[in-house]
């Protein structure tokens, strides 16, 4: 076949062969990984189809993708040999071995006919559960782990969830290469494979960055918002629907614009029936649900109230990522012992959100303003974060056998496996038996673990349990 990529010949890279049993969505994923405009037509069942070749890339590196869709037809009588003889020569050359299962429709002894043989060629395999769109999705497609295969990859070709974690799980299968880099892309292409392959979805949701200014009274909201609208081009207009009152503001930094929320919420004053102090706390929820980053704003001065900590909880329950301001820093006397005292105070009282970013400045002067939003965009991206399957479960195998789970009645609770069923905040789903029994501090191993282990810190974290057979 012709190459593109004029420095390396089609031949010399790395083969990726996709194989599975009929209909379980591999031309999908070829199309996802090669890009529509390359890929060829999708054809009629039942008419023979060519095998189908293709080139992709993966962080940077450009590899050959054969889809096995359709080689079936061709071969010998039985469903399980003409997959076999199918794919036979395809994985005797391959580099890796996607082998695709139907998350929706289970394991079939077909499958497991297949991953027996696989097991045997000695080839290096990635185990896909595709259709695994929606929340059951991924829970599904666990139970691809009984396969033998290595922890499933829950992806949905069709709807594009999960492609650019198969990318990047590819990428990290390859034999080391000493062949030249693939010529760089331009920006453009690049950011078109993305979207063909729906990477930019997973990396970067549609729509600004949706920010709430919180906390009590006079700590420093109404000033920050007016130093965050001096400081930056601000586009401002009526939000339809809404109250006069209540203003869309969007500030634009360098990547881009971010949207303030309910910034009405904080001008209004509390009514003569309502404490302050309730009030404070009714307004936060309002914002903080409309909100993908909350700035939870302190007077320094005072150190941390209890009101400030039952806010936080509340941006911990409802699952937003929080940024700790400490305002009025240029009326701090003693700034080392204050910033310790009040980090202290948080990492002990709001465990569930350990490593909380704290920023210290005055709205007033506009002192250490600028560290502001570099750190909401920080919080916002960990917030979004996939954790890829496979380093998820091999660090899970290493934590169990580090420190088994202990004996619930004499009985010991197995631990299967673990996935991340979505982003914002990341949220895991672990199986095993009996796991309505698992001790709350073990779970807090887990997710202490997990914080470390792949760089989340200050997220709300979610870790559901499920029975798994
Ligand atoms: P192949 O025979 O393994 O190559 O499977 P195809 O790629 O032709 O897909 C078989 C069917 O599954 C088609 O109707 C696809 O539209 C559908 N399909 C593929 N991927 C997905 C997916 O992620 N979710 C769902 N719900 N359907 C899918
Ligand atoms: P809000 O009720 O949270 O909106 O608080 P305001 O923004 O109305 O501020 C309450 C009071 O704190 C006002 O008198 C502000 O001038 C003062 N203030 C706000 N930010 C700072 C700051 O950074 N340093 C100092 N010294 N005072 C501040």
């Amino acid at each position: 076949m012709s190459s593109s990529f004029p420095s390396v010949s089609a031949d010399a890279l790395p083969v990726v062969v996709i194989a599975g049993r009929p209909n379980v969505g591999k031309s999908t994923i070829f199309n996802r990984l090669v890009g529509r405009r390359q890929a060829l037509v999708a054809d009629t069942p039942g008419v023979t189809r060519d095998r189908k070749e293709g080139q992709a890339t993966v962080r940077g590196r450009a590899i050959r993708i054969i889809d096995t869709a359709g080689l079936e037809e061709a071969a010998p009588d039985t469903l399980y040999g003409r997959m076999r003889a199918s794919s036979e020569s395809a994985v005797a050359n391959a580099d890796l071995v996607l082998f695709c299962i139907d998350a929706r429709s289970g394991i079939t002894p077909a499958d497991e006919h297949f991953a027996n043989w696989l097991r045997r060629q000695g080839r290096p395999v990635l185990l896909i559960a595709n259709k695994a769109e929606g929340r059951q999705g991924a829970a599904a497609a666990m139970e691809a782990y009984s396969l033998g295969l290595g922890a499933p990859l829950a992806i949905s070709a069709e709807h594009g969830e999960g492609v650019a974690d198969l990318m990047s799980e590819i990428a990290d299968r390859l034999p080391p290469t000493d062949l030249p880099p693939v010529q760089k892309q331009s920006r453009r292409d690049r950011r078109i494979q993305q979207e063909e392959s729906g990477e930019v979805e997973d990396v970067r949701p549609p729509g600004p960055l949706r920010l709430a200014i919180v906390g009590r009274p006079n700590a420093g909201k109404s000033t920050l918002l007016n130093r965050l609208l001096g400081e930056e081009r601000m586009i401002t207009g009526p939000e339809p629907g809404l109250t006069r009152d209540s203003i869309a503001v969007t500030l634009n930094d360098d990547e881009g614009p971010i949207q303030l929320v309910d910034t009405a919420g904080l001008r209004r004053k509390a009514r003569i029936d309502e404490t302050l102090e309730k009030m404070s706390v009714s307004a936060s929820i309002e914002a903080l649900k409309m909100a993908e980053v909350v700035i939870l704003v302190l007077d320094a001065t005072l150190g941390v109230h209890e009101q400030d900590l039952q806010i936080a909880r509340l941006i911990e329950r409802e699952g937003r990522c929080c940024v700790l301001a400490l305002n009025k820093w240029d009326a701090v006397e003693d700034r080392a012992e204050t910033r310790q005292a009040i980090k202290d105070r948080i990492e002990m009282s709001l465990a569930q959100m350990r490593g909380i970013p704290v920023v210290s400045f005055s709205a007033l002067t506009g002192a250490g303003i600028n560290k502001l939003l570099p750190t909401v965009r920080r919080a916002h991206e960990i917030w979004n974060r996939r954790v890829p399957t496979g380093a998820l479960n091999r660090w899970f195998e290493m934590m169990v056998s580090r420190h088994p789970p202990p004996l619930v009645d004499g009985r010991r609770l197995k631990l299967r496996y673990i996935t991340q069923a979505k982003a914002r905040p990341p949220t895991f789903i672990l199986f095993g038996t009996r796991t309505d029994q698992l001790p709350d501090d073990y779970q807090r191993y887990l997710v202490n673990g997990m914080r470390e282990e792949f760089d989340l810190p200050g997220t709300p974290i979610r870790l559901l349990l499920r029975a798994s057979s």
